[in-house]
């Protein structure tokens, strides 16, 4: 497996409704072992990967699954939103296929400002 970000989440599991942090594994930006949190700013890849002027949404795969109350296995996949940098939010996603519709599943672009 190669090199992913992490950011830190507060993950709620869906039989018990208990909350616990966990990390959520990430790529988009400069790739390369960063932590991060909700409302960071994200350092940004140079070139054709370069965010810095779009507004996407990130496929993120939570690390840590299993409720520490209950023992419930809960659904790894997470929609992270990053507007031009910023990690704006994250959620569960019901439905993963947007990401198989693209040629690069690590996140596609919702809103990029050079189309304007
Ligand atoms: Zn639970």
């Amino acid at each position: 497996m190669g090199a992913f970000n992490t950011l830190a989440i507060t993950a709620k599991c869906s039989r018990c409704s208990n909350t616990y942090p966990a990390n959520l594994q990430f790529k988009a930006g400069e790739v390369w072992q960063h932590r991060y949190n909700i409302h960071d700013v994200i350092l940004d890849a140079p070139g054709k990967n370069s965010i810095g002027r779009k507004k996407i949404m990130a496929y993120g795969i939570v690390e840590d699954t299993k409720c520490p109350s209950c023992g419930n296995d809960n659904p790894p996949d997470y929609d992270i939103l990053i507007d031009h940098c910023v990690i704006k939010g994250y959620e569960p996603i019901p439905d993963l296929s947007k990401y198989f519709d693209e040629n690069d599943t690590d996140y596609y672009v919702i809103e990029d400002d050079e189309d304007k």
